[in-house]
């Protein structure tokens, strides 16, 4: 399972915490529910920006730094968490994760609605750090399911697809019991998924 570090937080607020916690929609989920292909369609029909985290894992194939991630060393990873530089981080199978500061300040200053694709446990510091944010859950619609999207993405070995599997239960309870989402969506029909997706942000937008 993935391992949360709580750093103390950075001034990641220059807007006022939870000002700023409006600004912030957290797609989370087990790897394969659809949290990726859920975001980026929400953000091409909303216009909204999605945060581009900080990790230490391999790039693969067709990513681009500073666009699907910043791609740093553990060295630069760590000496950034000592410096407060992450609004949140975590360990997720076994490489570092994290939201930079900058991302989230961005947000607070432009005005707008910044969607966060992060794992259970940088949403649940999210939720602490900023409590109006809109926290969403995204499940697959049952084990085979996730199991058949893993797969057929292809970009994790047979091992890795296992791992992640084997960690989707424990993650969605541990969500459950931390009860700072917001709501869950299960994603069977992507359409329909997407569309709920964005009835729960523009109901935020409607009160905010
Ligand atoms: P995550 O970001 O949660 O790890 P992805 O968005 O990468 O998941 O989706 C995993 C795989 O499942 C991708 O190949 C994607 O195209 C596929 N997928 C996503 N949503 C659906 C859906 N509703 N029905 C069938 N396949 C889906
Ligand atoms: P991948 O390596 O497949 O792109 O992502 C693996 C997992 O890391 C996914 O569950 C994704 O949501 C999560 N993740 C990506 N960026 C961040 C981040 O900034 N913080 C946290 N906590 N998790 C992240």
């Amino acid at each position: 399972m993935s391992q949360a570090g709580d750093t103390p937080a950075p001034s990641p607020t220059r807007a006022g915490g939870d000002d700023l916690g409006r600004h912030l929609v957290v797609i989370s989920g087990p790897s394969g529910a659809g949290k990726t292909t859920i975001c980026r369609a929400v953000a091409e029909r909303l216009g909204l920006p999605v945060s581009t985290s900080a990790t230490t894992r391999p790039r693969r194939r067709g990513e681009t730094d500073g666009q699907d991630y910043y791609f740093l060393t553990e060295e630069e990873f760590r000496d950034r968490i000592d410096r407060g530089r992450f609004v949140e981080w975590a360990e997720v199978f076994g490489h570092l994760y994290g939201t930079p500061v900058e991302e989230v300040e961005r947000a607070g200053e432009v005005g707008g609605l910044l969607l966060l694709e992060i794992d259970v446990q940088g949403g649940m510091q999210i939720k602490r750090k900023f409590p109006a944010a809109l926290a969403l859950l995204v499940l697959a619609p049952g084990p085979d399911a996730l199991r058949e999207r893993l797969g057929g993405r292809g970009t994790e070995t047979e091992n890795e697809v296992r791992r992640r599997l084997r960690e989707a239960d424990e993650e969605v309870c541990k969500a459950r019991r931390a009860g700072c989402y917001d709501a869950e969506i299960v994603n069977d029909r992507l359409e329909e998924a997407v569309r709920l997706v964005i009835e729960w942000i523009e109901t935020r937008r409607s009160h905010t």
